[in-house]
């Protein structure tokens, strides 16, 4: 591998609870790291802290034990080469969608921290052009369908132009058709800004699919159980991917794995 760009060496977390003498171990002994414009999938069941690793990533959390290191460097503080897109739609529901991808640009003027230079309309369009939003520019959420939405919602992640983006079951809720789009439409993008990603989803089909490289899980306190490279060609077509027998060999092998720690979590 080449220098890596995100690294974790043997963290650990534990959450206090309180009025408890101990808390709850989320994960333990977890190494593994990225690099530069890979697409890593972390896979495994509800509760084995995959959301916490995100966090803790983006620096919003620190771990208990162990290290974590972004660009050869201990992430100590909220980590602003990221981009972090989560499930929850966040849009302001009375703002279009120009207004809802800008946002970020008039929170940081309001707060006096305007970037000089930057031609926030123009940067706007080429965002609204890259996720495929031409002609809804205009349109409150409300008016987009819920595809469009999560379009809305990269966009924004995407305009600050993060090296990296966190991905936390960003098409969960979505239906299995419109899911298909979106995966397709995230390969698209990912190949024009070659970003590393990291991308968090229950979906085995999905992960393989998409990524590189996937990581599964077990149950709490979550550990890595597999590494598994994915030599699917690119460029994917995420629909035709599914019926060639590499495909299903990856995913019978990992399913396999994924089906021991059904049960030793949360739920699944
Ligand atoms: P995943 O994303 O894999 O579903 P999470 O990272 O959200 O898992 O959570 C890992 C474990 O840590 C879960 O058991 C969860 O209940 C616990 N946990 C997560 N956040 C907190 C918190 N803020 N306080 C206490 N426990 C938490």
């Amino acid at each position: 591998m080449s220098e890596p760009l995100i690294e974790l060496a043997d963290v650990k977390h534990v959450f206090a609870a309180r009025g408890a003498a101990s808390g709850t171990t989320a994960l333990e002994n977890i190494s593994f790291a990225v690099a530069p414009r890979e697409f890593v999938a972390l896979v495994g069941p509800s509760g084995c802290g995959k959301s916490t690793i995100l966090n803790m990533i983006s620096g919003l959390l620190r771990p208990s034990f162990g290290r974590i290191a972004y660009a050869g460097a201990p992430v100590d503080a909220i980590n602003s080469r990221v981009g972090y897109m989560t499930q929850k739609d966040t849009l302001l529901p009375w703002r279009t969608t120009r207004d809802n991808i800008g946002i970020a640009f008039e929170l940081a003027s309001r707060r006096g921290r305007k970037r000089q230079g930057v031609n926030v309309a123009a940067l706007i369009s080429e965002q609204i052009k890259l996720v495929g939003l031409e002609g809804f520019e205009n349109h409150f959420p409300a008016q987009l369908s819920g595809g469009m939405r999560k379009r809305v919602l990269l966009a924004r992640t995407l305009i600050y132009e993060p090296e990296t983006l966190l991905m936390d079951e960003p098409f969960g809720a979505l239906d299995a058709q419109l899911k298909l789009v979106m995966q397709s439409e995230l390969l698209r993008i990912w190949a024009a800004t070659r970003n590393t990603v990291i991308f968090v989803t229950h979906d085995l089909g999905e992960a393989i699919a998409l990524a590189d490289r996937v990581l599964i899980f077990s149950g709490r306190p979550g550990r890595i159980k597999a590494v598994q490279e994915i030599d699917l060609p690119r460029p994917r077509d995420v629909f035709s991917i599914r019926f060639t027998p590499r495909y299903a060999e990856l995913y019978e092998n990992l399913w396999g794995l994924l089906q021991s720690e059904v049960g030793k979590s949360d739920n699944v």
